[in-house]
């Protein structure tokens, strides 16, 4: 028997089905009254509220992207009036303008409760402190994190990215038990830990982390370098509220996202069709009760992949794998469609590099060429550089189907950062000139 949870749900198949027919029929009505932006674009499609009659609907929908933000800016998709907006945060456009996203009191409400599930789910208790380093202001990540901390119980310390002495000293002092932060932080951290030689001095257990795409291996070195018990990857985006939509489970196989606040499409980025079931492609969100800027067939261009079946963990809400980079990092070589994420977990098989890992391609007399910098672990020698490279170079061609060519760096070499890394320099056209 699963553990009784207080904030999250079980509901069967059915029920879960039902619920969502009921959000998106309630989104699109909403949307359809409350936005001229929406109303336009389902009137394009030749879509009234009350022909949503099931959830194979959904499919006739249209899409909405990153650039019908931008045009709405400073708030878009805006389907309440002005006066019922309690909130609003940001990220940072890629190009240009912010993405402003408004909240609703009752939006902030939802918020709270998905991400109290988080906390759960990772097996916090109410005597749980929780440091929060991940941002604060108009980012999503700190207001997330901390919001959903208090609406379960436990004890948030607020206290930001960066700032490592602060870190250390609130790890050492008030023996904090449960990290929040993005995966390089949490390398960061850990790094820093193990040269001041603080490990038996702090408490921590359990890590929640996410906002970036990490390797399996990046994680290990911080569980271990820090003493935890178990990490989490947590998923989310300022558009879908904040971080929180999602987390992975006890049973470690997967994310459970919470499927009664989003419907989750996977589709090729592409072809714009929707994938085979397992396959990876581009996460696609419709939100269910989203008040303030309801989301319809929004393009994260994240990627990931469905997870069939139960799991071993009891809860029943749906899986999907954990982020596999995004659509945009997605790069087209000698034909083949290869995503970052695969190139990392050819290297999670090798013990003798890093984590880090940097694509660079490039074209010659009309030729692309892959070369993929890694570092060698630490303390091995550079000795075995040439077996290392000719044996990785050989694992990608054969998961990849691509041929690429491979630089072993010493370790530390390659850039570290606190946020997203940036893990492909794509310079063909450049060369080509
Ligand atoms: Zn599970």
């Amino acid at each position: 028997m699963p553990p009784q949870y207080r904030f999250i749900p079980d509901y069967g198949e059915d029920e879960l089905a039902a619920r969502q027919l009921a959000g998106l029929q309630w989104t699109v009505a909403h949307a359809f009254d409350g936005s001229p932006f929406y109303r336009r674009r389902l009137q394009e499609a030749g879509v009234a509220p009350g022909d949503v009659k099931s959830l194979g609907d959904l499919a006739r929908l249209p899409f909405t992207t990153a650039d019908d933000l931008k045009d709405g800016y400073p708030l878009p998709l805006l389907s309440v009036p002005e006066s019922e907006v309690v909130r609003i945060h940001a990220s940072s456009g890629t190009t240009g303008k912010r993405k402003v996203l408004a909240y609703a009191r009752e939006d902030v409400d939802a918020w709270r409760h998905m991400f109290a599930r988080c906390y759960e789910m990772a097996g916090l208790t109410l005597n749980d402190r929780v440091q929060i380093a991940v941002g604060y202001g108009l980012w999503t990540a700190g207001a997330g994190f901390q919001l959903g901390c208090e609406h379960f119980g436990a004890m948030a310390v607020p206290i930001g990215p960066g700032n490592m002495e602060i870190h250390l000293e609130l790890l050492t002092d008030l023996k904090t038990t449960c990290l929040g932060s993005t995966a390089s932080m949490a390398l960061l951290l850990a790094e820093e830990v193990a040269k001041r030689d603080l490990r038996d001095r702090i408490c921590l257990k359990k890590a929640i982390f996410g906002a970036e795409t990490h390797t399996l291996k990046m994680r290990r070195r911080f569980e271990r370098l820090l003493g935890l018990s178990e990490s989490f990857d947590i998923t989310g985006m300022t558009e879908l509220y904040g971080p929180g939509a999602g987390l992975e489970c006890q049973a470690h196989e997967g994310i459970h996202y919470w499927a009664d606040f989003y419907i989750l499409e996977i589709i090729d980025p592409v072809t714009l069709a929707p994938c085979a079931p397992g396959a990876i492609g581009e996460m696609v969100v419709t939100t269910l009760s989203k008040r303030a800027s309801p989301l319809i067939r929004y393009r994260t261009r994240d990627l990931t992949r469905l997870i069939p079946g139960d799991c071993p963990c009891g809860v029943r809400l749906p899986r999907h794998e954990r982020l596999l980079g995004r659509s945009d990092d997605m790069f087209i070589i000698k034909g083949v469609n290869i995503y970052p994420g695969q190139i990392a977990s050819v290297l999670e098989e090798f013990k003798g590099v890093s984590s880090e890992y940097m694509i660079h391609l490039t074209r010659k007399d009309g030729r692309d060429r892959m070369l993929v910098r890694i570092e060698r672990a630490k303390n091995e020698s550079p000795e075995y550089d040439q077996n290392l490279s000719l044996a990785i170079s050989e694992e990608m061609r054969k998961h990849l189907m691509v041929r690429g060519y491979v630089e072993i760096l010493d370790n530390g070499t390659l850039p570290r950062s606190q946020g997203k890394t940036r893990r492909v320099l794509d310079e063909r056209d450049k060369d080509e000139e």
